[in-house]
């Protein structure tokens, strides 16, 4: 009988297939193999009396690092301490729609600070990026993050120690570090692997990886990196070249925007950033 199911995690050629309610350790069929390795967060056919993959679903998106399929939300993790990271921040923005997939931006430790938040909302607000303020110490918010994680499979991201496992601790009501693979955290050092591995909360899943690097813009060229800025859209045909960067040309529709403070400065200015940093990187190609 083959059953469907989703792959939450593969370990020397072992997955291990989530599928009405139970977990099925599973092999992928030898001709499988040839055509594509199976990934945590594909979704498969597989024969149940056999425990054999017969068939990989075609994916949504696939990433590289970590290795990873069929992502619907990554959860942008951003606090006052450390001291933000916006340049990190705007460009994980970007590698998420890059790859299909939708940007949540979740201010942490909302218990610590009120002004740079506002400060910060203030820039994205017409960006096209959901923006959420939380607590995972005070459990602020706690109820409207998993409403957006609904019924899909969601990621985190974000620098070192901004919360990213208080939120899913929050979100599980427990620790995972002790019922989890997050308990390799202790163990780093000691040369211990992580694997990525996707867990099931109610009506959702939440990806567990050790680490993510989603910030290969490698597929981006510098000159379609305006068409990741949605506040851009509503001016740039006004623009005099239709060729335009909105970085430096005369009688910019984008630059007088930002000057007249119709489009956050600060966006504008990491928007060069990124451009110039991503032509440096194609000039030598
Ligand atoms: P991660 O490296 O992103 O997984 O960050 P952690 O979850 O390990 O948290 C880093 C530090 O921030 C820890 O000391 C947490 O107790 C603290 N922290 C996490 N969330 C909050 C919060 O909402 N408020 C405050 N005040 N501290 C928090
Ligand atoms: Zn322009």
């Amino acid at each position: 009988m083959v059953q469907r199911g989703i792959v939450t995690k593969g370990i020397s050629g072992k997955f291990f297939v989530q599928s009405e309610g139970q977990i099925i350790e599973c092999f992928a069929r030898k001709k499988l193999k040839k055509d594509c390795i199976v990934l945590a967060g594909d979704v498969v056919d597989f024969n149940l009396s056999e425990c054999v993959i017969e068939n990989v679903v075609p994916r949504k998106n696939k990433l590289i690092r970590p290795p990873i399929a069929n992502i619907d939300r990554i959860i942008i993790v951003i606090s006052c301490v450390p001291e933000v990271d916006l340049y990190l921040t705007d460009k994980l923005i970007i590698a998420a729609k890059l790859n299909n997939i939708e940007p949540i931006l979740c201010f942490n430790k909302i218990d610590l600070d009120n002004d740079l938040v506002f400060e910060i909302q203030q820039q994205y607000s017409k960006a096209d990026v959901k923006f959420l303020k939380v607590s995972a110490k005070s459990g602020y918010n706690i109820d409207r993050l998993i409403e957006i994680m609904h019924g899909g499979l969601n990621c985190f991201a974000g620098q070192s120690a901004v919360g990213k496992s208080s939120l899913i601790n929050a979100i599980l009501g427990c620790d995972y570090s002790e019922i989890g693979n997050l308990s390799a955290k202790i163990s780093r050092g000691k040369n211990t692997t992580r694997h990525t591995e996707i867990i099931k909360v109610r009506d959702f899943y939440i990806a567990d990886t050790p680490g993510f690097s989603l910030l290969e813009l490698d597929n981006l060229k510098y000159n379609e990196l305006k068409d990741y800025y949605d506040e851009f859209f509503i001016y740039q045909n006004d623009c005099k070249f239709s060729s335009c960067t909105h970085i430096k040309e005369p009688d910019c529709a984008v630059i007088n925007a930002v000057n007249r403070g119709d489009i956050s400065s600060s966006r504008h200015k990491r928007y060069t950033e990124i451009y110039f940093d991503l032509k440096k990187e194609q000039s030598y190609i």
